[in-house]
């Protein structure tokens, strides 16, 4: 029983780190003991180290480690995607050994023996695909047709050179420091795909998250499926309620049931608490970046639209301060006397100026159908895009 306690406190203990490590700078963990593991693994471990490092090894340490940092963060590396498929790989490899041979079961047929492999198989190209595939590379060739296909919208993109590809670069790209290019629709530079995730290949992104998300999802119904059929073949409910004299009711044999469960099968139970928390992360992201998509805005732009309401904002606030300032100072020089207002009034009112709108005025969003169309066939596939030239 005690083993089974320690299972399950390693598991959570699992479970917190890695939800404070991929969610912890969530709003919703703001000030919260997630946010502050967050902190510690992301900011605090790295600045531990490098003390720990420089305090035993010295300044040489010191260098050896930010040469180490800078080909992990700086440079395009293989090390996520080495990760990633070691863990795909461990957990296919681990379900095989620990359930493969309770299938065909009660509940389970032998399909789904070669279903798994067709879903993790699928998995896996839609990561090459995604990894490998050109994210919209601007070149001296294509540079013009990009500057027609994606015009300025002169509210967060404005005509603009990029200083190390020295050409114009197009609304919507970004120069990507880790891969050194310009990508068009630049999305962000995704490090477990080593590849930037742009215009073309912003598809086979969402495509993995969607399949990933289903693919963890299936794993643990099937899991679940498979336990359920180890119930019914050990007749574990007839034991216990026959045996047992257990009244044949949830509560009374759920504690029994999971005791069971956790004595004979834990490691299918800590792969489907595995996969079930990875799944429902994987459909928060898939949720955010399928809503970015209805809307054609980039990850990137989300940051470029923040700063700028920001900046409208506070501007229409120092603007209405100032013809505030402007009128009771016109009425000084005529020697008026202020009415006198209530304090709740005067905070109430607000200036014209400040109740004026600041919205997020997207010109790339063209409706959900033509933005949904333009992921999946992006505009520099089309033969419109090799007709149209910036002169
Ligand atoms: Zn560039
Ligand atoms: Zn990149």
């Amino acid at each position: 029983m005690e083993v089974q306690w320690l299972l399950v406190a390693h598991l959570l203990i699992t479970l917190l780190v890695v939800v404070s490590f991929l969610c912890g700078q969530w709003p919703i963990f703001q000030g919260t003991f997630v946010e502050r593991i967050h902190y510690f693994l992301t900011f605090g471990l790295y600045d531990y180290s490098l003390r720990l490092v420089g305090f035993v090894f010295g300044s040489r340490g010191k260098d050896a480690f930010h040469t180490v940092e800078n080909y992990c963060c700086e440079r395009p590396n293989p090390i996520l995607q080495i990760i990633y498929l070691a863990i795909i790989g461990a957990t296919y490899y681990i379900s095989i050994n620990s359930s493969f041979k309770y299938i065909p079961g009660h509940y389970v047929g032998n399909i789904h023996k070669y279903m798994s492999l067709l879903a993790v198989g699928v998995g896996v190209i839609l990561f090459l695909l995604t990894s490998f595939s050109d994210p919209g590379t601007i070149t001296i060739k294509n540079v013009s047709q990009y500057l027609a296909a994606y015009p300025y919208d002169d509210i967060i993109y404005s005509e603009k050179q990029c200083s190390t590809c020295k050409f114009p670069r197009p609304a919507r790209a970004k120069h990507c420091s880790i891969c050194d290019r310009c990508v068009a629709r630049f999305d962000h530079h995704c490090g477990w795909m080593n590849n930037c995730i742009g215009e073309k290949n912003t598809r086979y992104f969402m495509a993995f998250l969607f399949w990933h998300f289903f693919l963890c999802l299936y794993g643990t119904v099937l899991l679940g499926f498979i336990l359920a059929g180890r119930l019914k073949e050990r007749r574990v409910i007839y034991i216990l309620t026959e045996y047992y004299g257990l009244p044949n009711s949830f509560s009374s044999l759920f504690p029994h049931v999971t005791q069971w469960l956790l004595a004979s099968h834990n490691t299918e139970i800590i792969l489907m608490m595995f996969m079930l928390v990875v799944s429902l992360l994987l459909l928060g992201f898939f949720g955010y970046h399928a809503q970015l998509c209805l809307t054609n805005t980039t990850t990137n732009e989300t940051f470029k639209w923040q700063d700028y309401l920001s900046w409208r904002r506070k501007l229409n606030e120092a603007k209405a301060s100032s013809a505030a300032l402007k009128a009771s100072m016109s009425m000084m020089k005529n020697g008026e006397s202020k009415p006198t207002e209530s304090k709740w009034r005067a905070f109430c009112r607000r200036s014209p100026l400040q109740n004026e709108a600041v919205v997020k005025n997207n010109m790339y969003d063209k409706g959900v159908f033509s933005n949904m169309y333009e992921i999946v066939h992006p505009l520099s596939e089309r033969s419109s895009f090799y007709r149209t030239k910036m002169s």
